[in-house]
């Protein structure tokens, strides 16, 4: 409700004050009706956002994907050896009496190949680790490697190729510069499409599975869940995902949206230990920690005065 403070003594202004006040008043509960219809009538009209409820079973084994991933890996690596190959062993010029256009197909057609490989197995390496994630506890280095390991992946698959394309000099200017470009925005690509931004622990999907028990919501892109449905980051988008946060994160949404999780707070989810958007994982643990510590350093300062 508005707050309207008087700071002018004069009794007719006050008193004008006092009048517009109470046609504010007045007026509040038809405002408010007013605006209650429209809601509701935008309810109404925005019925084209369609929830969809995947039914597929969470969980499961992912050997089947973990294994997928490395057989692409090892394809991927096969066709980086074969294009080296081509390079270094003239071994073309036997296929057809062109080599110089054989060399063209065979290095471009091992890059894009190379490419498709590192991709799909990152892809499956994902999915993977988002339904059977790794475990906080061996440390950051694993963790990261474990999570990332599309990206180590594509360095290999890729960087000895490169480094050898620029050393060669066999190989004529135009054919060794187009190659070389090829070859490194393929690994960039490789690189971005390959990496996990928002990875997740095992711990946080245990404290995700316990605590937060009710259906969530995600969006066809993104990778964050909501646990209402109303929630502002979303109320536009047509399609709407609703299930268990399990397969929220299995998905791919990884992180509690923080719009829903400040509300859910308040409404007395337990947080604690969960993935939240924009909140490190740390940092509810941390915070108590180094706040008991201060005291302790302050006592710890030594007292080096009055020496002799
Ligand atoms: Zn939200």
């Amino acid at each position: 409700m508005a707050e309207i403070i008087v700071r002018n003594k004069d009794k007719k202004e006050t008193e004008a004050v006092k009048k517009v006040s109470e046609t504010a008043k007045k007026a509040e509960p038809a405002a408010k009706k007013a605006a209650e219809t429209t809601v509701k009538k935008a309810e109404t009209a925005k019925k084209p956002q369609t929830i969809v409820t995947p039914n597929k079973p969470t969980g499961g084994s992912t050997i089947g994907l973990r294994i997928g991933a490395v057989v692409l890996w090892v394809l991927a690596l096969a066709f980086e050896i074969l294009a080296i190959l081509a390079i270094t062993k003239d071994f073309t010029i036997r296929f057809t009496n062109n080599g110089n256009t054989n060399l063209w197909i065979i290095l471009i057609g091992c890059i894009v190949l190379d490419l498709a490989c590192c991709i799909l197995a990152a892809q499956l390496w994902k999915k993977a680790n988002h339904i059977h994630p790794m475990s906080e506890k061996r440390g950051k280095f694993l963790f990261y490697l474990w999570n990332e390991l599309g990206v180590v992946m594509v360095c290999i698959c890729f960087l000895p190729l490169i480094i050898l394309l620029l050393k060669n000099k066999k190989l004529d200017g135009k054919m060794k510069t187009i190659v070389t470009i090829v070859a490194a925005a393929a690994m960039l690509i490789a690189g971005f499409v390959s990496a996990d931004p928002h990875p997740i622990s095992a711990e946080q999907q245990e404290a995700a599975e316990q605590q937060v028990t009710t259906d969530v919501y995600w969006t066809q892109f993104g990778h964050k869940y909501h646990v209402y449905d109303d929630c502002g980051a979303i109320k536009n988008s047509n399609t709407l995902y609703k299930g268990p946060v399990l397969e929220a994160i299995e998905s791919g949404r990884t992180a509690m949206c923080s719009f829903c999780a400040n509300r859910a707070e308040k409404d007395g989810m337990n947080l604690s230990g969960l993935n939240v958007e924009g909140r490190a994982a740390e940092e509810n643990e941390d915070a108590p920690a180094s706040e008991a510590e201060l005291p302790i350093n302050t006592q710890a300062v030594p007292t080096v005065t009055g020496g002799n």
